[in-house]
């Protein structure tokens, strides 16, 4: 059968939005390549945007550099608890996987649940059940697992012991540079249990820093968003703990506490494409956040947070701080706002910056429209992210609206 040509089509993915360091720059757009040219190889060939997004995302899955499949980040007790998402605009069609620790590709037992349930989402047991039923092979959790996420969550826990903060999403740059780092307020983690004061900060210097030019996305995104007022940030109880944890950033002297996002980082994975036929798909795969409670699940593998897909809107998928992302209902919020006729990137760094302003938020986002326009956003000192056309192929770590 001949295939009609309606529209180009265009393949954008991300690997992730958090502060991640030089030295994983590589091994990240290397990911993000083959995940390109997994989907690209699909959408190219008029193959549909739902079976690209598969394909992406499951490259990703199958690759140990993100948190998505193996070598996921691990629970507070040491499993792998994955939750994906995936999304048709065509007809709304949606399946979703939650907390599932038997599956190497959660992504394929998201398209199960789309293709062959009258449902939209199972969770843990229920949803391994369901994909083994539909011919998928369950694996022992022990093999999702790998020493380097064993020696991270060790880690993790001697560093919360010690009542050090997390830099996985800010990093000190953006901490200096976000609107934060205005608030006076100075309290450290400990505080909240009332234990024990953190050192008074000392006025900030500009950090010499090898994620500097992480400044300029923030700038450029609250420059794009004009009507989201500075009187929205103080009285937000989410938004005053961000400052505190930023002020600790601020205050805790170089020799307590190096530099060291590499122990934190945030590879959460997503894809959304469009394809010759017009149709948008989008999809979301995680590992969630480092340590979570078991049974946590976030925004990810939520329809209309981490993820959302119709073609009279938009696709998205997005990363970071997973519960910000869901209080905001963010993937949908984007999607509706490129419906009510802005474009692609406006309403991706409005939704970004958003999320700052309302809660504090960190994360990323990408977004298409049904017409070919897109849009990709963070306020993370990187996002991991790639773009295919008919044009070509870009890659990169940091974006720029
Ligand atoms: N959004 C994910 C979660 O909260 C984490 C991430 O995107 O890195 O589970």
């Amino acid at each position: 059968m001949k295939i009609v040509r309606k529209n180009n089509p265009i393949l954008v993915i991300h690997g992730g939005a958090w502060a991640m360091p030089d030295d994983a720059v590589a091994a990240h757009e290397n990911g993000i390549r083959n995940a390109l040219a997994a989907g690209w190889a699909i959408l190219s060939h008029g193959g549909t945007a739902v079976d690209a997004i598969q394909a992406s995302i499951a490259s990703m899955e199958d690759d140990e550099i993100f948190d998505a499949g193996r070598g996921s980040f691990l629970t507070r007790d040491g499993r792998v608890q994955l939750d994906a998402l995936m999304m048709s605009g065509r007809d709304l069609r949606a399946g979703g996987v939650a907390s599932v620790e038997r599956i190497r590709n959660p992504i394929h037992a998201a398209r199960l649940v789309m293709d062959r349930s009258p449902h939209v989402y199972f969770t843990g047991s229920g949803a391994e059940s369901f994909a083994a039923e539909h011919g998928m092979q369950l694996v022992d959790n022990e093999e999702l697992i790998i020493p380097r996420e064993r020696e991270r969550l060790a880690e993790f826990h001697r560093d919360e012991a010690a009542g050090y903060p997390d830099l996985t999403f800010a990093g000190i740059a953006l901490a200096l540079t976000g609107p934060v780092a205005n608030l006076s307020t100075r309290r450290g983690p400990e505080d909240r249990s009332g234990s024990r004061q953190l050192p008074e900060a000392p006025v900030p210097q500009p950090p010499a820093n090898p994620i500097s030019e992480s400044t300029r996305p923030i700038a450029a995104t609250f420059a794009a968003a004009p009507h989201i007022e500075e009187d929205h940030l103080a009285p937000d109880p989410v938004l005053m703990q961000t400052a505190v944890d930023g002020a600790v950033e601020e205050g805790l002297p170089a020799e307590l506490r190096p530099l060291d996002p590499t122990l934190h980082s945030h590879d959460t994975v997503g894809a959304i494409a469009l394809d010759t036929r017009g149709n948008l798909a989008a999809g979301t795969s995680t590992g969630g956040t480092l340590s979570k409670s078991p049974g946590r699940v976030g925004d990810s593998s939520l329809i209309g947070c981490g993820c959302y897909a119709d073609n009279e809107a938009a696709a998205a998928s997005l990363t970071g701080w997973g519960e910000p992302i869901m209080k905001l209902v963010l993937g949908k919020w984007a999607v509706d706002r490129v419906r009510s006729g802005a474009s692609p990137q406006q309403a991706a760094s409005d939704a970004i910056a958003y999320l700052q302003a309302r809660l504090g938020g960190r994360g990323g986002i990408i977004l298409l429209g049904p017409d070919g326009r897109l849009g990709i956003a963070h306020n993370t000192p990187r996002m991991a992210w790639g773009l295919a056309t008919d044009e070509g192929q870009q890659i990169g770590t940091v974006r720029h609206p």
